[in-house]
Formats: C-alpha cells, sequence, structure tokens
C-alpha cells in the first residue's frame, strides 16, 4: 500500500494521462501487457537505453519493449536508414529492394530459412506459419505447449482469457518429455505442426532442455508434423538464433520484433520445399497479400539493424552480458525465494523457491510482482510488470551493476 501510494504521489500527470486514456480505450490501454497497477507511466521521450515520462523522470530501459527494442531508442544508424527509405517514398504498392537484401541476410543466418515472407508482427507470423503446415500436411491438429505465447490470438498461458483462433490445438507440458510423446501418440496421423517457442519468453523465461527439442525434431520427423520453432524473441541468441545455438534445425521458423530494426514487423519461412508453394509463378499457388507486408520503413530498418548493428559477434557479447548479469543476480538472491532465470539477455524473476524450470513450477506471487516492479521503476529501472528483462545493445555494464544495486536494496528490506 505504501509503494502504491508514493506511486500515485510521484506521478500526478501520467496519472491524468490514463485517465484520459480510459475515456476511449477500454482500461487506457490498447495492448494488454503494458497494464499495471495503479496505473501505467506514460513516456514521452527516449534516446539509448533511457526513458522519460510525462512527470520528468528518467528510467533505465531495461524492458527493451519485451525484445523489440534490441538496438536502443532513436539509434542514428536507424534513423538514417528510415529517413532515406522516407526520401523514397512511402507505400510504394510494388517490390522495393530493401526485402530482397533482409531476406538474404536472414536466409544467410538462421539455418532453416532457405525462403522466407514478411508480414506486419509475429502474430501473423505464426498464423500464417499454421496456415503453411496444415496445407501442406493436409492436416488440422497443431501441438503447443503450456506457458506458450505466439501472439495475441495464439496464447497458451494464464494471463488473461484467451482470444485465440480456433484452430484445433492440443496442449502438452512444456519440457516434459513423457506427457508430450502421450498427447502425440494420441494425435499422430493429424499432427500438421508442432510450435513451440525454444526458450518459454512471456512464459517466464524458461529455456527448453535441449533433449526436449530433440524429442520434438524425432517426433516430427516420424510424424510427418513441421516442427516450427518461434523464434520471434529468441532469435537474438546468436546470429542464426537458438536453433543455432543449439544445433536442432526445425522446419520452419518465425521472427518478428527487433528483426524489423523496431519498426513493426513479422517473418516466416523454412525449407524450400514448403515455402514454394508461395511461389506465383507456381500453378496452384498458395496466395500471401498484405499491404504492408513489405513496407520500406522495416525492410530498411531491419536490414541496416542485422547488418550494421547486430552482426553475430554483437550477438554473443549480448549473450554474455546477460549471462553475467542473471548469475550476479542470483547471487544476490541466493538464500532468499527470488530466482532469475532465462538465457542470454533474456530474463525473468521469479518469487518462491527454486529451481523454477518448467512451467508448474511457478508461483504467481501477484504482490511480490508488484512490489518489485513499484520499486525498481521508484529507483528510476523500467521493466516488465510481470518482471521481464530483455537488454537492449545499449545498456552497459555500469547499468547492469546499478539494477544489482537496486536489487540488493528490495531485498535487504523486503519482508519475507
Ligand atoms: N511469438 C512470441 C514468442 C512472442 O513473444 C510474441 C510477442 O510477444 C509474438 C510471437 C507475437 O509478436 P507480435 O507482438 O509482433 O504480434
Amino acid at each position: 500500500e505504501r509503494a502504491r501510494a508514493r506511486f500515485v504521489a510521484a506521478n500526478p500527470a501520467s496519472r491524468a494521462a490514463h485517465e484520459e486514456a480510459a475515456r476511449h480505450l477500454p482500461g487506457g490501454n490498447t495492448r494488454t501487457t503494458l497494464f499495471y497497477t495503479p496505473f501505467p507511466l506514460t513516456m514521452t521521450r527516449a534516446v539509448g537505453s533511457r526513458l522519460t515520462d510525462l512527470d520528468g523522470h528518467t528510467y533505465v530501459d531495461l524492458l527493451g519493449d519485451y525484445t523489440a527494442g534490441l538496438y536502443g531508442h532513436s539509434n542514428p544508424m536507424i534513423r538514417k536508414a528510415v529517413e532515406h527509405a522516407l526520401d523514397g517514398g512511402w507505400n510504394l504498392g510494388a517490390h522495393g529492394t530493401d526485402e530482397a537484401r533482409l531476406a538474404a541476410v536472414l536466409c544467410e543466418r538462421v539455418p532453416s530459412l532457405e525462403l522466407v515472407r514478411f508480414t506486419n508482427s509475429g502474430t501473423e507470423a505464426n498464423l500464417l506459419a499454421l496456415a503453411t503446415a496444415t496445407t501442406h500436411t493436409g492436416r488440422g491438429t497443431i501441438l503447443v505447449f503450456t506457458g506458450a505465447y505466439h501472439g495475441s490470438v495464439l496464447s497458451f498461458g494464464d494471463s488473461g482469457f484467451p482470444l485465440n483462433v480456433p484452430h484445433r490445438f492440443v496442449v502438452a507440458e512444456y519440457n516434459d518429455i513423457a506427457e508430450t510423446a502421450a498427447v502425440i501418440d494420441r494425435h499422430a496421423g493429424d499432427l500438421a505442426a508442432i510450435l513451440v517457442e525454444p526458450m518459454l519468453g512471456s512464459g517466464g523465461c524458461l529455456p527448453a532442455d535441449p533433449a526436449f527439442l530433440a524429442y520434438l525434431r524425432d517426433r516430427a520427423d516420424e510424424t510427418g508434423a513441421l516442427l516450427v520453432f518461434d523464434e520471434v524473441m529468441t532469435s537474438r541468441m546468436a546470429g542464426g538464433g537458438m536453433q543455432e545455438l543449439l544445433g536442432i534445425t526445425p522446419d520452419m521458423t518465425t521472427l518478428g520484433k527487433y528483426t524489423g530494426g523496431g519498426m513493426s514487423f513479422g517473418a516466416f519461412g523454412g525449407r524450400a520445399d514448403v515455402m514454394a508453394r508461395y511461389d506465383p509463378r507456381r500453378p496452384g499457388h498458395v496466395a500471401h497479400a498484405g499491404t504492408f507486408n513489405n513496407n520500406v520503413l522495416s525492410m530498411a530498418a531491419g536490414y541496416v539493424g542485422l547488418t550494421e548493428l547486430f552482426p553475430p559477434s554483437a550477438a554473443r557479447e549480448l549473450f554474455e552480458r546477460g549471462e553475467r548479469l542473471r548469475a550476479d543476480l542470483n547471487a544476490i538472491a541466493a538464500g532468499r525465494p527470488m530466482v532469475w532465470t532465462g538465457m542470454g539477455s533474456m530474463l525473468t524473476v521469479h518469487f518462491g523457491p527454486g529451481p523454477v524450470v518448467s512451467p508448474r513450477d511457478l508461483r504467481p506471487a501477484p504482490e511480490d510482482r508488484e512490489l518489485f516492479h513499484l520499486e525498481m521503476l521508484a529507483s528510476g529501472f523500467h521493466l516488465a510488470r510481470r518482471g521481464m528483462i530483455a537488454l537492449s545493445l545499449e545498456i552497459t555494464d555500469e547499468d547492469c551493476a546499478a539494477f544489482c544495486d537496486a536489487v540488493s536494496g528490495f531485498l535487504s528490506h523486503w519482508n519475507v
């Protein structure tokens, strides 16, 4: 209660903005994850790793727009690419040059990508990957996992009532080979796709056991289902995504978030024989339209981001920084009911005893989460309400050390 009262007192302008927004947006909100109580801060400016809110407070942005903000804010090279694209005109209603360049870089880097198509969001990329799988296999069942989030209409976690598209989904427990085996056995003849995040992102930054993913690869081969890796968040783990790190190649991959340079973006692609169905030169091809699929801003920003700012060496460095931060945070929390999970530059805090390796280990702990979130904001750190961090390239070791100090401070007076 005290932390909430302090937050309300410190943020009168954000409070007023929220009340005004709530007159025409349900709950003042058009993106559910951004909401938190008592009201979310309204940000007005962002440069590098820093965010400034309506009341004039500045925060270190540790959320990095849930991984979409990999390049930090207002990166000058991305800005130049966007300005250059604008100079040539937008919405050309025709092919441009950047889409082919971006496709070439992605196919070069990500092992499973032989051919790729662009969309406007990660949600759309996953919807199209599933449509591709059902069309390709002539089957209707999709295997997904507990805790998974594949987009606003493909959600299998426990955050709110899921508004899912009507596919024939079957759900197995993430990281549980025995239970997954039973589900696959029951549906083997009708399995079109196995859709999986190599690490649950929204579901709490829980990495897949490599043996679990290898098992899915084997069962996909055996049943004829397509294995689809949703790397919308995890592709940042290495130049070629988590599939490259693990040496497990899916049939299809979906991408999004930072891969469009911070503009609206999604992509789905994979095996040439599967994706060739979209080739309009082929009789009986599958149509995939979309007014903004090759919008010049995403194509230009995505290409410059990947080639100039995020070569594989930068991916390795960012991964290492995140690994160090997680190790430091877990050392600080040792002996207390706080556990930091994740991999590389993506982390989430959990309250309760560890270890936390599968969704069934998660404790909701809403009060601890809220208190931690409000205290981190009061200390000048912006992270997700659910305790997620996604480091951008602008976050320094000094920022990480300052955050560790703030977490130490929290633990020193946290009564559990
Ligand atoms: N897949 C994963 C793993 C995600 O985390 C998200 C978004 O958080 C999506 C798909 C959906 O992407 P978008 O928000 O661009 O629709």
